[in-house]
C-alpha cells in the first residue's frame, strides 16, 4: 500500500539542511589528496553518527571519505528478494566557485519584490531573472547574507535524504527494499565517481539528489572533452634577436580565434554545444591554450575535435617556423545512452514527482554529474531535483517546499520500486 507524506518530515528537512551549511566542505581543484579538503570528513563524520542514531547500524566511513550505509528492506524475505537494491546519493562538498565558510543562511518570506542580500546590497535576486520565483510567492526560501554561497548543491540533497530516512526509521508501514546511502566528497571537482566502486555498493541502478528546480528530473548530460593547444617559440636576448627570435605570443591571437564566439558557454543554450576557451599562458619560448567542449551528441563532439585540428592544421601552413601542439582528452560522456536502454528506472522518478503533485521538468544538465560516471560504470543513475536555484554563487537560494516536495519524491520512489517489482 502506498503511504502519502505527512508535512511531519517538513522541519526536519530545514532544521538538517541549516546544520550542514555551516560545516566548510569547500573541495579544491588540482589537489593530488583524497578527498581534496580534510574539512569535508567533518561532515561525513556527523552524517555517520547521525544515521546509526536513527538506528541503522550498518554504515561505514571510507578512507576516502565516502559515508556508505545500508538500509535493510522492511519486506518480507520473500519480496524483499524479488526489489532491487536501489543507491541514493549525494555530495558533500561544495564548489569553490564561491566562499563556501562561515555561512548564515537566511529564512525570508518571497513578496514578489527583489530579494536584496544583508550583507551585500548589491546582490538581489529577482523574478526578472529567475522567472520560476512565481512558483513560490508568499512562500518561505532560504537565502545567503551574500558573502557566501548557499551549500544547497548538495547540502539539501543530503538534508533531503537524511530527512527520508528518519522518515523511514520511524514509519515502518512504509515499505521498502533494501537501500544504499553513497555521500560522496570532491563532486565539484570531478572526483566523487572515483571514490566509490559501484560493485562494492552492489545496486541495481541508484537516484542521485542533486538537480536544481523542483520537479526536475535529470537524464541527459554534455560529452565533454578537454584540451591545449600548445606554440613553441624561441628565445634569444632581444639586443641580437633580429632574424632569430620567434616569439610564440605572437600567435596567441590566432590560437583565440580558432574558439567560434558564437559557440562559447555564454552564447549557447539548451542543446547547443559550446567551445570554451578557459585559460592561456604564455612566454617568448611557449604559449597555449587550454579549453573545453561541450556537446550532447557525442559524434558531434568528434566534428568540434576535427574544427580544432583543422584550424591547427592551417595555422601551422600560416606560421611553419613555429611547431603546434594539439592535444585531446575525452572525460564524461552523455548518460542518455545508458539510460536509455532502462526506461524502468526513469518511470519509477517520474511516476515519484507526479505522486507529490508536481509537474515534471526534464531539461539537460548543461555539465557533468557523477550520475553519468555510475550510470557508464553499470548503475544507471538520474538525477532528482534538490529545489534549489543559482548554483555556485551567492545568490544561491532554496525554498523550504521544494526541500519538503524532494523529500516526499524520495519517500515515493522506495515505495514505487516495491510496486513495480512485487
Ligand atoms: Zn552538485
Amino acid at each position: 500500500m502506498y503511504i502519502a507524506v505527512m508535512t511531519a518530515t517538513n522541519t526536519e528537512v530545514v532544521r538538517r539542511f541549516l546544520k550542514y551549511v555551516k560545516i566548510h566542505t569547500t573541495s579544491k581543484d588540482g589537489v593530488d589528496k583524497f578527498p581534496s579538503t580534510d574539512q569535508q570528513f567533518d561532515l561525513a563524520k556527523l552524517l555517520v553518527q547521525e544515521i546509526q542514531d536513527m538506528g541503522f547500524d550498518q554504515v561505514q566511513l571510507t578512507e576516502n571519505c565516502v559515508v556508505i550505509a545500508t538500509i535493510p528492506s522492511n519486506l518480507s524475505t520473500e519480496l524483499a528478494e524479488k526489489i532491487p537494491v536501489v543507491c541514493l546519493n549525494a555530495h558533500m562538498d561544495t564548489s569553490n566557485g564561491a566562499p563556501g565558510e562561515n555561512v548564515n543562511p537566511e529564512i525570508i518570506t518571497f513578496t514578489g519584490e527583489p530579494i536584496i542580500l544583508s550583507k551585500n546590497p548589491e546582490l538581489t535576486i529577482s523574478m526578472e531573472e529567475i522567472p520560476d520565483l512565481k512558483r513560490f510567492l508568499n512562500k518561505k526560501l532560504i537565502v545567503t547574507d551574500g558573502t557566501t554561497l548557499l551549500g544547497a548543491d548538495d547540502k539539501a540533497g543530503i538534508a533531503e535524504i537524511m530527512t527520508t530516512l528518519s522518515h523511514l526509521a520511524t514509519h515502518p508501514e512504509i515499505k521498502h527494499g533494501e537501500l544504499k546511502i553513497v555521500f560522496t566528497p570532491d563532486e565539484e571537482v570531478g572526483k566523487g565517481a572515483d571514490s566509490v566502486d559501484i560493485k562494492e555498493i552492489g545496486a541495481e541502478f541508484a537516484y542521485t539528489i542533486d538537480g536544481g528546480k523542483m520537479g526536475g528530473l535529470e537524464i541527459e548530460n554534455f560529452n565533454a572533452a578537454r584540451g591545449r593547444i600548445t606554440v613553441t617559440g624561441y628565445n634569444v636576448h632581444p639586443g641580437s634577436a633580429f632574424g632569430k627570435m620567434k616569439n610564440s605570443l605572437r600567435l596567441l591571437a590566432d590560437l583565440i580565434e580558432l574558439f567560434p564566439a558564437d559557440q562559447a558557454p555564454e552564447t549557447t543554450k539548451e542543446y547547443e554545444a559550446y567551445y570554451h576557451p578557459m585559460f592561456a599562458k604564455g612566454t617568448i619560448d611557449e604559449s597555449s591554450i587550454s579549453f573545453i567542449l561541450r556537446n550532447f551528441d557525442e559524434k558531434d563532439l568528434d566534428n568540434q575535435i576535427t574544427h580544432l585540428r583543422d584550424g591547427v592544421q592551417r595555422l601551422q601552413q600560416k606560421y611553419p617556423d613555429f611547431p603546434i601542439k594539439a592535444e585531446f582528452k575525452k572525460s564524461y560522456r552523455n548518460m542518455k545512452i545508458i539510460l536509455d536502454q532502462y526506461p524502468k528506472v526513469i518511470e519509477i522518478a517520474e511516476e515519484a514527482i507526479k505522486r507529490a503533485d508536481l509537474e515534471i521538468f526534464k531539461e539537460p544538465i548543461r555539465g557533468g554529474t557523477d550520475g553519468a560516471r555510475f550510470s557508464f560504470d553499470g548503475m544507471p543513475t538520474p538525477n532528482i531535483f534538490t529545489g534549489g536555484y543559482n548554483f555556485h554563487s551567492k545568490k544561491e537560494f532554496i525554498p523550504i517546499v521544494a526541500m519538503e516536495k524532494a523529500v516526499e519524491v524520495i519517500i515515493n520512489i522506495v515505495q514505487i520500486i516495491v510496486e513495480k517489482y512485487q
